[in-house]
């Protein structure tokens, strides 16, 4: 593994985007005192790696990392990695305002990692546009250590954007996770080969599943408690990318001081190797996740284009089956809202209609081969998503 940092770092990173905020104030209203709280601890057992980006918490993330890490601790002592937004416009002056912005915020001048921020399969063309050269001056000129981009996407769009610039990319931050290792949609597995084969480093995001992983159905749970009674269903997630031999760190987006202290005492006190055991009791947790019933859904997509009313119905679907099988409802509810509402990583000016916009006029029954009563689920889905 490169060395990327100067010296090896540990691999757990400090993830800025879903920090405390106080009571009862918006998501831009970080609780700074938590916030060094819980960054005290983290850099008192030896990490030192800290994830933020553009748009996370309106902004005031960056600003969160100036007042905690920045003004508190020797510039050796961390690293800060932050992101470039593509959306919006995207000219070079543009990019460049909001790089300056950025070093402003964040109070640093320069930045250990910088990516471009949440590339996809079909990102080639508009990273052509000048993005991706000025991604190169900002490393040439020492504004970036290193340089790479956050990718969510099949493998086949990330080889694709590795085989025109994977020479210039030292690290590429993937969604990675156990649950997503042989999912058709992610490919974590296909995504991690493609990117480690090339000598390039992964910063893994989301190990929980954006804290899927620890939200299971209770006969789910208990393959983890009953293996290890004294293990947090955390730590599973978290040991599985710490595994991998090609993980440069892996992010969590810590909130409370105990998610900091739990993700340490995993981090410092298990085997770094899973062992054979370890991997038949995730492989235990898959399989008991297939029992969960859930709607027969195949996703095959013919109900949705032959809705009069634009009903995401597959991703509808799909969410009230994630939440059957993780009960998680605040994650089922912002996925669902990413389903049925403006996707800055969508195609422009499409909005898909919400569960309860169904006019109950039965055209997606006659196309489904599973047979679904697709109304009946959809209103099922507004009792439980939109209440
Ligand atoms: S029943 Fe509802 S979801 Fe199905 S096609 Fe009609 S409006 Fe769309
Ligand atoms: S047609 Fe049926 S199985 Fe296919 S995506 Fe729609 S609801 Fe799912």
């Amino acid at each position: 593994m490169k060395n990327y940092f100067g010296a090896p770092i540990k691999k757990l990173g400090f993830g800025f985007m879903r920090l405390p905020t106080l009571p009862g104030k918006p998501d831009t209203e970080i609780d700074l005192e938590k916030v060094n709280e819980m960054v005290d601890l983290y850099m008192s057992k030896g990490f030192s790696y800290f994830d933020t980006a553009y748009v996370y918490h309106g902004g005031k993330s960056e600003v969160a990392i100036r007042e905690c890490v920045v003004k508190r601790y020797p510039r050796d002592k961390f690293q800060v990695t932050t992101k470039l937004p593509l959306w919006g416009p995207t000219t070079v002056e543009r990019m460049k305002e909001i790089t300056a912005e950025q070093l402003e915020r964040t109070g640093l001048e320069f930045f250990d990692l910088y990516f471009l921020h949440g590339l996809g399969p079909d990102s080639l063309a508009q990273i052509d546009g000048g993005a991706w050269d000025y991604l190169k001056s900002l490393k040439a000129n020492g504004t970036a250590k290193n340089i790479g981009f956050s990718y969510h996407g099949n493998a086949a769009g990330l080889k694709t954007l590795l085989d025109a610039h994977g020479e210039d990319v030292d690290i590429v931050q993937l969604q990675l996770n156990y649950l997503d290792w042989d999912s058709e949609d992610v490919q974590s597995k296909l995504c991690y080969e493609e990117v480690s084969k090339r000598g390039i480093g992964v910063v893994v995001m989301e190990p929980l599943k954006g804290g899927t992983l620890v939200n299971f159905a209770d006969s789910v749970k208990k393959v983890l408690t009953d293996a290890n009674p004294n293990a947090s269903v955390a730590s599973w997630a978290l040991r599985f990318p710490i595994d991998l031999d090609g993980t440069v760190t892996v992010l969590s987006g810590m909130n409370t001081i105990d998610n900091v202290k739990d993700n340490i005492n995993t981090a410092e006190n298990y085997p770094a190797k899973l062992t054979e055991a370890d991997h038949k009791v995730i492989q235990t947790v898959l399989e008991e996740l297939k029992k969960v019933p859930t709607i027969p859904c195949t996703r095959c997509n013919y109900c949705a284009p032959n809705c009069p009313q634009n009903i995401n119905i597959p991703g509808i679907l799909g969410v009230v089956n994630d939440y059957a099988k993780f009960q998680n409802l605040a994650g089922a509810k912002m996925n669902y809202g990413r389903m049925t509402g403006p996707n800055p990583f969508g195609p422009p000016g499409v909005v898909p209609a919400k569960a309860s916009d169904c006019v109950n006029c039965g055209t997606c029954v006659e196309h489904c081969p599973q047979h679904i009563k697709i109304p009946d689920e959809l209103k099922k889905a507004v009792e439980l998503l939109e209440k």
